[in-house]
């Protein structure tokens, strides 16, 4: 495998390109061949069906999976350095019963004081100003296991925007939050774009988002099966045949 990458001039946002993209998981061919190119700035959207292999694509681009092929980050400004990559997993669960607050999972993965010791006076300044950026901030003290769908994203996009990345690359994020909460969050993921100079990347099942929000769409099913703008995916023969869709329609 191999990742390498390179200066542009393309502001502080980090431009990805993947070529030839394979992996194996013991004899299992996962992927084959998966070309793909984020540009600088640019909303690309992943799409395919249940085990089409997205959420392994992500991981072989944070470095998670063994691959075959090339990945590069153009990352100006970085001067060999990794670009900085935000990430939120797909659907991480929390026990409703469980008495972790907000504020206790921001001190577990951002300091090393254990959570139990509570928040310095500093860090939950910081902590605010981490959720301020999502627009949460009365969701500090909230217990993680008892946030809407739309709330937990919130706060792990939070999580996944400090330090502010290059590229923010999400799975399945609109999964399990309800249809306004949908076009809340994509509307915020665009704010947070602009505002921060990022790229961003993410799967998603809910296609009724992608011709407001997605400059580019890839249709995979363990290969490429179709790319270019939402329409023209939405559009396709191969969009039609894998969800078995009459006229492209979307969700
Ligand atoms: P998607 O995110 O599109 O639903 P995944 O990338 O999670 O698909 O999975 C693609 C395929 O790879 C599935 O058949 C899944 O069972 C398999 N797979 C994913 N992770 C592993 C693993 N750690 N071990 C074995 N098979 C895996
Ligand atoms: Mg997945």
């Amino acid at each position: 495998m191999k990742t390498s990458l390179h200066g542009t001039g393309c502001g502080d946002s980090c431009c990805l390109r993947v070529q030839n993209l394979s992996v194996h998981i013991g004899s299992d061919q996962i992927l084959s061949d998966v070309n793909l190119h984020v540009h600088c700035g640019e909303l690309a959207a992943l799409i395919g069906p249940n085990g089409a292999g997205k959420s392994t694509f992500l991981k072989a681009v944070l470095g998670q999976r063994e691959y075959e092929g090339i990945i590069v980050f153009s990352a100006p400004g970085q001067r060999g350095r990794k670009p900085k990559i935000g990430y939120v997993p797909q659907s991480p669960t929390f026990d409703p019963g469980d008495p972790v607050s907000v504020a206790d999972l921001f001190v577990c993965c951002q300091s090393r004081r254990p959570a139990f010791l509570g928040c310095s006076k500093a860090m939950r300044e910081k902590i605010l100003d981490c959720l301020d950026r999502v627009h949460a901030t009365e969701l500090i003290d909230k217990r993680v296991g008892s946030l809407s769908g739309g709330e937990l994203q919130r706060v792990l996009l939070a999580l996944a925007l400090e330090p502010i990345p290059n590229i923010l690359i999400l799975d399945e994020p609109l999964s399990g939050v309800d249809v306004e909460g949908q076009s809340g969050l994509m509307d915020m993921l665009d704010e947070i774009r602009n505002t921060y100079d990022l790229s961003i990347l993410m799967t998603t099942h809910d296609f009724s988002m992608l011709p407001r929000y997605a400059d580019q769409v890839v249709l995979i099913d363990r290969k490429v099966l179709a790319a270019g703008s939402a329409e023209e995916v939405l559009a396709s023969e191969a969009f039609q045949t894998v969800f078995h869709r009459q006229g492209g329609a979307a969700k």
